[in-house]
């Protein structure tokens, strides 16, 4: 059994004005969390992705299907039932959401006062949270004194409280800089690794997906259009909106403009060469290049590590004699996957200057 399961969850909300469409938030979902894993949720903005964590949280009904939180179907619970199982769920958000009126210390505080933690066993709690986010020193002054990454490790120490099984995480690094990003993001790994807090992080940022989520799913129109593990999604996205999700972080083919301006300055053959399965050496495509002295200068990619595995798109520009750079081409299609780059076209050059690349 996993710790969530999502059976086949619809929600629609009501038209915002008369005569208008319903919305269909979320559209038949089914998505299973492993204890112990962390699942990246992508999409961009109106997706469906907060909604999804707001139904997983029972914050809201879901229209149809059923929600599994640890075995407990959230979907039929009472108010009062639901106050247990949100317990087992912790939260952090973009905003941070802290109250102001409270010192960092209170902040911590509120969700044990609020479950009825005893007095005593409070304050050894809030202790030895503040030191795990590493904010010990700061217990005492209010958010408002803090760095946006403090606010969110704040937040963080917050949804941790009442010792969840579970943590979601609502677009948490959104509003943070790329460094503080990744201070955040090393932290939630401690809270997987270290306390076996089960993840499911919401976001757009693809950095974030790489660097935090064993699993990634992929949404559009509240619809999940493409899962699968980290690396298989960066190697080999299938759908369009995780080819545009993953681009944003990998230069696979070059684009009409990249080969506008790779063609102005290499006239030789082009070739994108994708790596996605490490059986195959980058050395050995080259060795075969080199066995039939056809020269080769890599004009445009790069290779990636996603949880410990690399690949990547390298394209090269190959001379040499006509048939040679054939039989290599061939025979390193036979090795990986090849595509050829396109000539640029005359009306891409244009538009290129203009910006306007179709
Ligand atoms: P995301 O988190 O991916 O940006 P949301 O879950 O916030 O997407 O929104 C999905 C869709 O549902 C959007 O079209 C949004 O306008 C709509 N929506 C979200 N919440 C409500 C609501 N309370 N009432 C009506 N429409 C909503």
């Amino acid at each position: 059994m996993a710790l969530i399961e999502i059976e086949g969850v619809s929600k629609t909300y009501p038209p915002t004005r008369r005569g208008g469409e319903p919305v269909h938030a979320v559209d038949d979902v089914t998505l299973h969390v492993e204890a112990g894993e962390i699942v990246g949720v992508v999409g961009y903005s109106g997706a469906g992705k907060s909604t999804l964590v707001r139904l997983v949280n029972a914050l809201e009904p879901a229209t149809s299907g059923t929600i599994r939180v640890d075995g407990t179907d959230v979907t039929t619970l009472s108010e009062r039932q639901l106050q247990g199982v949100r317990r087992g769920i912790g939260m952090i958000f973009q905003q941070f959401n802290l109250f102001h009126s409270r010192t960092v210390y209170g902040n911590v505080a509120y969700p044990l006062a609020v479950a009825g933690v005893p007095q005593a066993e409070r304050h050894a709690r809030i202790e030895r949270l503040l030191d795990f986010v590493g904010l010990s020193e700061k217990a005492h002054q209010h958010p408002e004194q803090l760095s946006g990454g403090q606010k969110q490790r704040v937040a963080i120490a917050r949804a941790l409280a009442t010792d969840p099984a579970i943590l979601l995480a609502d677009e948490a690094t959104s509003a943070l800089d790329p460094e503080t990003t990744a201070d955040v993001v090393a932290l939630l790994r401690r809270v997987n690794a270290e306390l076996g807090v089960t993840i499911l992080v919401i976001t757009h940022e693809m950095e974030v997906v790489k660097s935090l989520a064993d699993r990634v799913v992929v949404m559009e129109r509240g619809r999940v259009v493409e899962a699968g593990s980290t690396f298989d999604v960066f190697a080999q996205p299938s759908h369009p909106a995780t080819q545009r999700f993953v681009r944003t972080l990998v230069d696979d083919v070059p684009d009409a403009r990249a080969v506008a301006h790779l063609r102005e300055r290499h006239d030789g053959r082009l070739i994108t060469v994708s790596f996605r399965d490490e059986s195959v050496s980058q050395s050995r495509v080259f060795a075969e290049l080199v066995r039939r002295d056809v020269e080769f200068e890599l004009v445009f990619g790069g290779i990636e590590d996603v949880q410990g595995r690399a690949f990547g798109h390298l394209t090269l520009e190959l001379r040499g004699e006509d048939a040679a750079v054939e039989d290599a081409v061939r025979r390193i299609g036979e090795l990986v996957t090849v595509t050829d780059v396109p000539e640029a076209e005359a009306r891409v050059a244009v538009a290129g200057s203009t910006g306007e690349v179709a």
